[in-house]
């Protein structure tokens, strides 16, 4: 590979909106077979709103427990509760959910404990269920295009969550996904990249969140959303500017097109 065949690439790269981190970069970026789509926030705008609640006081209580996160479950439920009582002893649990005590009752807001068909979370006072709250967002409007193309390009695409499996298949589905990784705890999403790579694919992995850093780094090709985490942009060999997973798609053509022409 010719420095200057590279530098053309890494250029052409910024004008398409992809910052690469190192012209080494490209040879990833062409070998990948697999790409791993993180689901909220990667292939899915991460943009969630309550779509149902058990009761004014079940959301006022989880909004209140929530005000500490920042999680887009979190976000959702804040902002549909609206006013809420003040909060203290915030703890949050990766993949789980979060606990605050709020007018001296301990209130935890937690991945539901029995299947759900949407994205659904339990309200517990004091040890207690006292009801649940259901969020929703939707794929980004090019994320099926995206997909059509990366399978066109050769690569298998894997949507990987922590969310029930019931939510994770139908969003896989709406985008043309067919392999589906879900209820995946955040410490654990590296391991499903791994196990792709003992296998033989060279994996491409595209992700927002915090919890998707690990699997980003360990990927051989990490590409993070422009918007995402300072921790996954980080961990990634190439940062999507605009959330689009069509600019993806642009970085491996332009990856192909590049090395195409110094091999
Ligand atoms: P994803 O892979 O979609 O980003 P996470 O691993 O962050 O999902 O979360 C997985 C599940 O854990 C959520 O679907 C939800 O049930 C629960 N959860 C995580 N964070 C929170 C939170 N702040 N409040 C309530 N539930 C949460
Ligand atoms: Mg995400």
């Amino acid at each position: 590979a010719t420095p200057t065949a590279l530098m053309v690439g890494t250029g052409r790269g910024a004008q398409l909106g992809i910052l690469i981190k190192g012209p080494e970069v490209l040879e990833q970026t062409r070998r990948a077979n697999v790409v791993v789509l993180d689901k909220t926030g990667t292939v899915t705008t991460g943009r969630m709103t309550v779509q149902q609640f058990t009761s004014d006081e079940t959301l006022r209580l989880a909004g209140a427990a929530e005000s500490g996160s920042e999680h887009p479950i979190a976000k959702a439920i804040v902002a549909a509760a609206g006013e809420v009582p003040p909060a203290t002893e915030f703890a949050s649990t990766p993949g789980v959910g979060v606990t605050a005590t709020v007018g001296g009752h301990r209130i935890e807001v937690r991945r539901a404990a029995t299947a759900a068909a949407g994205t659904t979370v339990d309200v517990v006072c004091d040890g207690e269920t006292v009801g649940s709250i259901v969020v929703a967002d939707e794929p980004r409007p090019t994320s099926a295009e995206a997909v059509a193309r990366l399978k066109g390009l050769g690569l298998r695409p894997v949507l990987l969550t922590g969310d029930n499996r019931s939510v994770a298949t139908s969003i896989a589905t709406a985008v043309g996904i067919e392999d589906v990784v879900a209820e995946v705890l955040p410490a654990d999403k590296v391991d499903v990249v791994r196990r792709l790579q003992s296998e033989g694919d060279v994996v491409a992995m595209v992700g927002d969140g915090v919890n998707d850093a690990a699997a980003l780094a360990q990927a051989d090709l990490g590409i993070a959303m422009g918007t995402g985490s300072d921790v996954a942009i980080e961990a990634s060999d190439l940062t999507l500017v605009r959330d689009d997973l069509l600019v993806a798609v642009d970085a491996i053509r332009l990856s192909r097109r590049t090395l195409g022409i110094i091999r």
